[in-house]
């Protein structure tokens, strides 16, 4: 039953002292790939030395998270242009996607968060990569700089919107990542939407050391949780969880292939 996480920051600093014993603990519970994801131009150095680290079980993508909006410059859009280009060996391998990349009603400059959304929706048609999207207000938004961009395939990072707005992403060719917030018997809006769906649209992640999974909160989360996030999906969906664990797999590498 080989489960792939997605979404989680192993390379961020809560992993620093530990970050062996983490991989090992989610490889235990059958967590066998892990995606990284890019989140300024200052850290991508770091990211790419973690995922060499791990060569086997780690992939990685490249991008400028809203949430770090301070730390941008509109110069990074060519940096991330010349990373792509110089990525070589084992790392060029590990490259799958551009992201974590967004909108983000509840961080500042929006007209930059989307200037650099645009650019880099751009480079993600020159180089063929699927996206990885974050939102947090914006998920309409979103989708019509999606849209107008001609990007097909990706991820929506937690989706937490209706049945309706999962709809319209899966008709424009995205998967929907499925975190911790299933966990949670209060997210009735998205416990529906991600039941109603249908498993082939679906991707797990935890967005660890983020976004707690139920009955773990003021904890650090862990890429080992993605079982407990599956195990919660199976009962919603009353299906075995090898089962789904298999079609959830494949659908992560069809995806980051
Ligand atoms: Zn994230």
């Amino acid at each position: 039953m080989p489960l792939y996480d997605t979404h989680c920051h192993l390379d961020f600093a809560a992993f620093d002292n530990d970050r062996e014993e983490v991989v090992a603990a989610a490889q235990a519970k059958g967590v066998e790939r892990f995606m990284l994801l890019g989140v300024a131009a200052q850290q991508w150095p770091k990211l790419i030395d973690v995922c060499q680290q791990f060569s086997a079980e780690f992939r990685f993508s490249l991008g400028l998270h809203p949430y770090f909006i301070e730390q941008h410059e509109v110069e990074h859009i060519k940096t991330l242009a010349d990373c792509f280009e110089s990525l070589s060996g084992i790392a060029q391998s590990q490259c799958k996607a551009i992201g974590e990349i967004g909108l983000d009603a509840t961080c500042a400059k929006p007209e930059l968060q989307l200037s650099l959304l645009n650019k880099q929706l751009g480079l993600a048609t020159d180089y063929q990569l699927p996206v990885i999207l974050h939102h947090r207000k914006t998920l309409d938004e979103l989708l019509k700089a999606v849209r107008n961009a001609g990007i097909e395939r990706g991820v929506v990072h937690a989706f937490s919107g209706s049945y309706e707005q999962a709809n319209a992403w899966v008709e424009q060719g995205f998967k929907l990542g499925v975190g911790g917030t299933i966990t949670y018997l209060r997210a009735k809006k998205t416990r529906d939407a991600i039941t109603r769906i249908g498993v082939e649209h679906l991707v797990l992640e935890t967005d660890a050391p983020d976004m707690p999974v139920c009955g773990y909160q003021g904890q650090r989360n862990e890429p080992q949780r993605v079982k407990l996030i599956l195990d919660s999906l199976a009962e919603l969906l009353q299906e075995s969880p090898n089962e789904l664990s298999s079609v959830l797999w494949q659908n992560s590498l069809a995806l980051f292939n």
